[in-house]
């Protein structure tokens, strides 16, 4: 039977004791509205653990002051059901109320590495991101966590800050899995109308064309971002935020592909932002 664990002392409890029990503990962080992508997270860590543990917490401090923190769908019975049909153990399921005291002061912010692509339109995403990670991390206790490519940067972010503050914990980054047509799957699809929905697509072509070019010999970054962005803003519904060609431990911009590269893409579609990259190795 799955277990719904809403009180941060009785989590740490929970994980203290399996630990001393010898067994492994794999983590899943997300912010709920489970899909296909958090469960293919959930089975990356079965062949690592025995016991997992997946948080839905909807975290305010990454959402900007304009963004859709209201907004973001919920559905905790349906996640409940989708998780104990895949295996989870338990869900870490905190109120912000006991996650953020009127009193905390702290905060863990990673340089560099949060100032480009995303951080440019959210200066302040990255900062809630890590440091609610790290609080998840000392409740929950895991040995592994999983992270989806999905939020390619987002994955280099938590690498980085495990690294530098030797944080005891195993990093894995999931493979990202998408629509039937390609999209990426997210749960702020879900916003998208039926024609923007259409229009999202390019996202992932604009990919695939970058990914062509450079099967074709182009090594060009600013020629391949070009194309890319002819294609994207052939749409009307759809406009671009980012196109980066970089590094992808650094993130810092390639101006050839000649290596390894990280082609990443975030753009409005209507309203809503949507993210997809993908790996050139
Ligand atoms: P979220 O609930 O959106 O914060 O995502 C929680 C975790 O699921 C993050 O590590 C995401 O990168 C990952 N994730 C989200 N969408 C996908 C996807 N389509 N494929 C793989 N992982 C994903």
């Amino acid at each position: 039977m799955i277990k719904v664990v809403k009180k941060i002392n009785e989590m740490q409890f929970i994980t203290d004791k399996l630990r001393t029990e010898g067994r492994s503990i794999g983590f899943v962080p997300t912010m709920g509205y489970l899909h296909e992508g958090h469960i293919s997270l959930v089975e990356a860590l079965k062949s690592h653990c025995d016991f997992i543990v997946i948080s839905i917490f909807v975290n305010p401090t990454q959402f900007g002051p304009n963004e859709d923190f209201m907004e973001y769908p919920r559905d905790f019975e349906n996640d409940k059901k989708r998780a104990a049909e895949n295996g989870v153990d338990v869900i870490f399921y905190p109120s912000a109320k006991d996650m953020y005291k009127e009193d905390f002061l702290t905060s863990v912010r990673i340089k560099q590495i949060t100032e480009t692509m995303c951080g440019i339109s959210r200066p302040t995403h990255f900062e809630g991101v890590a440091t609610v990670v790290l609080k998840l991390f000392n409740i929950v206790k895991p040995h592994t966590a999983v992270f989806g490519q999905k939020d390619y940067q987002q994955s280099v972010v938590i690498r980085k800050m495990v690294e530098d503050l030797n944080v005891d914990v195993k990093i894995i980054v999931a493979p990202i899995i998408r629509e039937d047509d390609g999209l990426a799957m997210s749960s702020r699809n879900k916003y998208l109308t039926p024609e923007e929905r259409k229009e999202a697509l390019v996202l992932y072509k604009s990919l695939i064309l970058a990914k062509k070019e450079i099967e074709r010999g182009e090594t060009n970054s600013r020629a391949i971002i070009k194309k890319m962005e002819e294609i994207i803003n052939e749409k009307k519904l759809v406009k671009i935020d980012y196109i980066k060609i970089a590094d992808p431990d650094t993130l810092q911009d390639l101006e050839t592909v000649e290596q390894r590269a990280v082609i990443a893409v975030a753009a409005f579609v209507g309203s809503t932002r949507l993210i997809d990259n993908v790996l050139i190795k």
